[in-house]
């Protein structure tokens, strides 16, 4: 969790930003190529401080690196560890960290915190070689500031983001529990059958951007005009990542505030982005036909993905801060399986929209009956539970002894 405030710096403040993102990533890739030496048996990558001593000396070396803010190049170094670090946690692996690209995102690392407020809306951070950067004070600074992080996105945009801890919501215990299905036309539909539509691409800025896709695909790599219009897509996709974030925001406050049992599916989001299929062409075998429209419904279908993603991850947040709890639940069959009777049948699903069992007869939107499916076996997990969600609000994959007599000890 970190604050992040847009970062305004002047012209001649820029140019210098961009050295320091500039050394952080030589810095950073440097160790990235260290490590790719590295093999069993091969003896073990350089440690930090080896690292550091050959920082050192590469400054004594390179004027060019030596202009630079040391703070800054070492903090690259710390970076890396923490990475490295998080590629090796066997809780919670990450991927291996990778060289930096001049055309991602750029950023560094400021340790010493120097902050001035000038204003009600503005704000200053100091930045070594560099002096106070101005940024917006929109969001407020966590109470104990340890580290920023400086960063400049693909659409041009400066941030400055300070990690803290997630704030408690100011809420009451409600006694409500609440489980969430994604619905199929909208983002999510909760078992009270509220559904929530999380924000796609007009069709309009969809066309644009495929357009300027496809324009770019012709053009030269490395040419201003290919840069232009690379800048162009990353604007568009940054309207559309921002509304995202914010709809992410105001729902996940919502659901705290309202739950304090809030149910969601596990997920496996890497499956859940498809690239739009090929379309072959028909008069020609071996060609393929531009696609258009997949190529939309692709954009809008990465989108809810992400949407639904973050979402996910920031009501666990403010659930945690705020006194209320998250559960994960397997999510097979929710959407075949009979919220009454329990049978599951995939003729159960009568169109997208609705569902009428074919065993008992009970009829409901098809994602309303499979939010409560997901709400029932969350209650079932949840020891703490005061309502029985019966015998087939477990997953019935599961060995789901243990589950059931909780449930029914619950109740
Ligand atoms: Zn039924």
């Amino acid at each position: 969790m970190a604050i992040q405030n847009r970062l305004c710096p002047e012209p001649a403040q820029e140019t210098l930003l961009l050295e320091h993102c500039a050394h952080a990533r030589f810095v950073w890739n440097l160790a990235v190529e260290q490590q790719s030496w590295w093999w069993p048996g091969r003896g073990s990558a350089p440690a930090h401080y080896e690292r550091k001593r050959q920082l050192t000396e590469a400054r004594a070396t390179e004027p060019w690196l030596a202009a630079g803010s040391s703070s800054v190049q070492q903090q690259a170094l710390y970076d890396f560890e923490h990475a490295m670090a998080a590629f090796f946690d066997k809780d919670n692996p990450r991927g291996r960290p990778g060289f930096r690209s001049k055309r991602g995102v750029q950023g560094f690392v400021i340790r010493d915190m120097k902050i001035r407020r000038l204003n009600r809306r503005w704000g200053a951070v100091f930045v070594p070689k560099l002096g106070y950067v101005r940024f917006r004070w929109t969001r407020d600074l966590p109470a104990k500031l340890g580290m920023a992080r400086v960063t400049l996105d693909r659409a041009g945009r400066w941030h400055v983001s300070f990690p803290g801890p997630q704030p408690a919501l100011d809420r009451q215990s409600t006694g409500a529990v609440v489980g969430i299905d994604r619905g199929v036309r909208t983002a999510l539909v909760t078992s009270d059958g509220q559904h929530y539509r999380a924000p796609r691409i007009s069709d309009r800025r969809a066309a644009r951007y495929v357009a300027l896709q496809q324009r770019m695909a012709r053009q030269r790599k490395g040419s201003a005009k290919r840069e232009k219009n690379r800048l162009a897509m990353a604007r568009v996709m940054a309207r559309v990542t921002g509304r995202r974030k914010d709809w992410a925001e105001k729902v996940s406050t919502r659901l705290v505030m309202d739950h304090d049992l809030i149910v969601f599916e596990k997920l496996n989001t890497k499956g859940m982005t498809r690239k739009p299929a090929p379309k072959p062409d028909p008069d020609q075998a071996g060609n393929f036909l531009q696609n258009h429209a997949r190529a939309k419904a692709g954009l809008n279908r990465g989108i809810l993905a992400s949407a639904w993603g973050r979402l996910a991850t920031r009501t666990e947040q403010k659930a945690a801060a705020s006194g209320a709890a998250v559960v994960l639940v397997d999510p097979r069959f929710t959407s075949q399986q009979c919220r009454v009777c329990g049978h599951i049948a995939k003729e159960n699903r009568e169109s997208q929209a609705s569902f009428l069992c074919v065993e008992c007869g009970h009829a409901d939107h098809a994602d309303a009956n499979a939010a409560k499916n997901i709400l029932a076996r969350g209650l079932a997990l949840s020891v703490t539970s005061a309502q029985a969600p019966g015998p087939w609000g477990v997953c019935p994959r599961k060995p789901a002894q243990a589950a059931a007599g909780t449930t029914r000890s619950a109740a």
